[in-house]
Parts: structure tokens; C-alpha cells; sequence
């Protein structure tokens, strides 16, 4: 006898941002589209996500495209400037820290970028998953295995099975779609980790996000929207492994007096407004993104140090370009869009893999000459307008 199972044109395993991202966008295409993931209840919303994230111009734009962002508007800060201060021990010595502003008036009259809580644009997907009619969201249900066959491909998920004509993989580092498509991932080991919470602070932000460089990796503070105040911030510490297991083992006060110290006072007195949540901080690139009808996206495919908000930010361009050729996929086979889709994908994720991995090297480097490199070089890129703009440039986009 044979078996019907429920029946997709695309299903995605992996159900947070991306995933969910993923899911609106495809559905507008009006097409059925199935979603599975083991840690999201879409009925019961309960996570605990201290990050923030900052969407930059060309992904405002793409979730303007798809009706998310006005939903998420009121709950952003806009980020028109950013501040680089190099706390660089060598330097220390002569003089007190320096800081570099870049400026977004200098490109287009328009922030870089635009910050919500995770816990916010999570909420927000959410709902918007629930009450679009295309989408079929299996809660607590994780992709086990597949079966590619000649026209689909059939899924077992935790306990049921479904037939889909193409499988999207949105299901993180140890995507398990990667694992059964046998898809090799080069896994770089940065050593170092992140804290995330929230702060609120004496002195207001004025819109400013700040990256404090230090050897371990970058402090960085976000302004985030908190009622009116302008003096709350998501904040990031990176530093190496060993250090932040300390930071996260530290009693409160003294935890507050090491990040007064390393904030250099720039903030006035910080008062936690969250619990601290720990992150690996990995990089992670794929030597293909498909394979028969089945794709990679977000950080399944890969994954950045949180640096210069680059990683949500890539996968929004994975979504949009995948669902560009969606609207176009009546000219094309599902085998022609995957081919288009790594043709137009893969030479943009290397070039940020690698543009972030040396960004964060010297970053973090506690070499001398490094930090000498590190401290002319944003001299020079500060001072030189064309340098300064063409770097802002490639930042957006
Ligand atoms: C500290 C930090 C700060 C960051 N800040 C920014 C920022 O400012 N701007 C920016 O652009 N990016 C930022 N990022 C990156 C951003 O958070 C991620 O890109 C984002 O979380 C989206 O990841 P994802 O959905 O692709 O993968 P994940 O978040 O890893 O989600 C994968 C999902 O798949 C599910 N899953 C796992 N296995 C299965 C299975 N077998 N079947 C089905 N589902 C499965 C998981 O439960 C999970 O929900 C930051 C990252 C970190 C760590």
C-alpha cells in the first residue's frame, strides 16, 4: 500500500530568525510551505535572548519588501553613527584612549542601521507565521532524516513524515540537513567567546554604536530601544574563552566594576538590566550551498564572529536573493535555481567570511605590531574620505 504523507512545495527545518524569515518570504509567492523546529513552541512563546540585532540598510529594505518591518518600527533605534575606540595597551602609555567616528550623513541620509531585541523581531515573526495561511509551522518537531527521490524529497521529522520538492536548510551550525546531504564545512576555532545583556546607563548614547577594541575581541554597545531613554544599549563583550567563563562567574558588583573599567567610563555608571547569556563565537563557511533540491541558508551555511553586524544580515541576503529567483521561477527549473542560487551567493558569503575572520584577527590580537597596524590603520581609514566611505560601503552591503 502506499503512503501519502502531507504534501510541501518547500519545507525548512530550522525555525528562528532565519528560518522564519525564510518561511514569509517564500510563502508570497503562494506556495505551501512547511517549518519544523525542535525549541520553538509558535504557541508558546518563551525564549531568552539577551542580543540584540542590528539590521543594516539593505535588510531594512528587504523586510520592508516583505510587510515585516512595519511591524518592527516602533520597536527599533536607529544607528546614524559608529564610534571605534582603540584601547590599545602600546598607546595607553603616551596618551588617553582615542576614538574614531564614521558617520552614515556621509553616505545617504540614512542611519547604518537600525537595532531590535531579538526577543522582539522573534515575538514578531511569530506572529506573522501564525496567521499566514501558507505556512504550516510543526512545533517541537526536528528534521531526523531525508529520502531524495526523482521529483521530492520525503523528511521523517520527530514523528511524522512529510514530501516536499525542495528542503531549505535553516537549521544552524549543526545543521542536520548538511550532515544528510554530506555537505564538508571548514569549522575555524576563534577561541574566544561572547556575553550578551542589556544595560541601562547614566549617560544617553546620542545614536551612537560603539565598538571598544581590546586584545580578547571588541566591547560593543548598541543602542536599543527602551521606552523614551536614550541611555540603554545591548551590549557584547568578546573576549577569549578562558575570560569570559570568569566574567560569568564574577558576583554582580564586581562583574559591574570590571565593565565600568573596560567600558573606559564613557557610559557613566551601568546598571544590568539582564541576565548574561554565553555565545561560542565561531567561523564557519561550506564548500557548496546545494545539492539535488536541497539548500543551505543562514547559519547553517554560515556562521561570523559578531562583528560590524554581519551574520543575520548575510542570511537576509541569502532569503532575498533565493526568493528573487522564486518570482522568477517560472522561467526556471528548481535545478537552474539552485545552480543560480550558490552562482550568486557563494563569492558574496567568502568575501565577508574572510573580511570579518581578519577583521576580528587583528581585533583581537595582542601582538605589538598588530596593534600598531590596528591603530594607524583606522587613522588612515578615519582621515581618508574616499577610504573611510568606500569601507562604510562595503560594510552595508
Ligand atoms: C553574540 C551575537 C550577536 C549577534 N549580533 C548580530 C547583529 O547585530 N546583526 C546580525 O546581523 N547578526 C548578529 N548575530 C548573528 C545572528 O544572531 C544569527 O545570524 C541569527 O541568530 C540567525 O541565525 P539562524 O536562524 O541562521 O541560526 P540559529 O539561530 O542557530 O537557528 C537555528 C534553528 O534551527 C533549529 N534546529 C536545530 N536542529 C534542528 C533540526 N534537526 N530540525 C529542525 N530545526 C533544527 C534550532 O532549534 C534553531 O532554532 C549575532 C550572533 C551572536 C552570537
Amino acid at each position: 500500500m502506499k503512503t501519502s504523507y502531507e504534501k510541501f512545495d518547500v519545507f525548512i527545518a530550522g525555525g528562528n530568525i532565519t528560518g522564519l524569515i525564510c518561511a514569509i518570504a517564500l510563502s508570497k509567492n503562494k506556495i505551501k510551505i512547511g517549518c519544523c523546529d525542535p525549541n520553538i513552541d509558535i504557541n508558546n512563546f518563551n525564549f531568552e535572548d539577551t542580543r540584540s540585532t542590528a539590521i543594516l540598510r539593505p535588510g531594512k529594505e528587504f523586510l520592508e519588501s516583505l510587510n515585516i518591518w512595519k511591524k518592527l518600527n516602533n520597536s527599533c533605534l536607529p544607528l546614524d553613527k559608529m564610534e571605534i575606540i582603540d584601547d590599545n595597551k602600546i598607546f595607553k602609555k603616551f596618551s588617553h584612549f582615542k576614538n574614531y567616528i564614521f558617520d552614515s550623513q556621509e553616505l545617504l541620509n540614512k542611519p547604518f542601521g537600525w537595532n531590535v531585541k531579538n526577543n522582539v523581531l522573534k515575538k514578531t515573526l511569530i506572529e506573522l507565521v501564525r496567521k499566514n495561511k501558507n505556512i504550516k509551522f510543526f512545533s517541537k518537531q526536528s528534521f531526523e532524516k531525508l529520502l531524495i527521490k526523482k521529483r521530492t524529497i520525503v523528511i521523517k521529522l520527530s514523528n511524522l513524515k512529510i514530501e516536499t520538492k525542495l528542503l531549505i536548510g535553516a537549521d544552524g551550525l549543526n545543521s542536520k540537513v548538511k550532515k544528510s546531504i554530506k555537505v564538508k564545512q571548514t569549522l575555524i576555532d576563534t577561541r574566544q567567546k561572547a556575553l550578551s545583556f542589556q544595560v541601562e546607563h547614566e549617560k544617553s548614547h546620542k545614536n551612537i554604536s560603539t565598538e571598544i577594541y581590546k586584545d580578547g575581541g571588541p566591547l560593543t554597545f548598541v543602542p536599543t530601544k527602551y521606552r523614551d531613554k536614550m541611555n540603554y544599549s545591548s551590549v557584547i563583550w568578546m573576549s577569549y574563552s578562558k575570560e569570559i567563563e570568569k566574567l560569568t562567574n564574577l558576583p554582580k558588583n564586581e562583574f559591574k566594576k570590571l565593565l565600568f573599567e573596560r567600558s573606559l567610563g564613557i557610559y557613566g555608571k551601568l546598571n544590568l538590566k539582564s541576565n548574561l547569556n554565553v555565545w561560542n563565537v565561531n567561523t564557519m563557511f561550506v564548500e557548496k550551498l546545494c545539492h539535488n533540491n536541497v539548500i543551505l541558508v543562514g547559519e547553517a551555511a554560515h556562521v561570523l564572529p559578531p562583528i560590524g553586524a554581519q551574520g543575520l544580515n548575510t542570511s537576509l541576503k541569502d532569503i532575498s536573493i533565493l526568493n528573487e529567483l522564486f518570482q522568477n521561477k517560472k522561467k526556471l527549473s528548481y535545478q537552474e535555481l539552485l545552480r543560480e542560487y550558490e552562482t550568486k551567493r557563494m563569492p558574496d558569503i567568502k568575501k565577508k567570511i574572510f573580511s570579518i575572520l581578519l577583521l576580528n584577527e587583528v581585533v583581537k590580537s595582542n601582538s605589538v605590531p598588530i596593534m600598531f597596524i590596528r591603530r594607524f590603520g583606522i587613522e588612515i581609514i578615519s582621515k581618508l574620505g574616499f577610504l573611510r566611505k568606500n569601507i562604510m560601503r562595503f560594510g552595508l552591503n
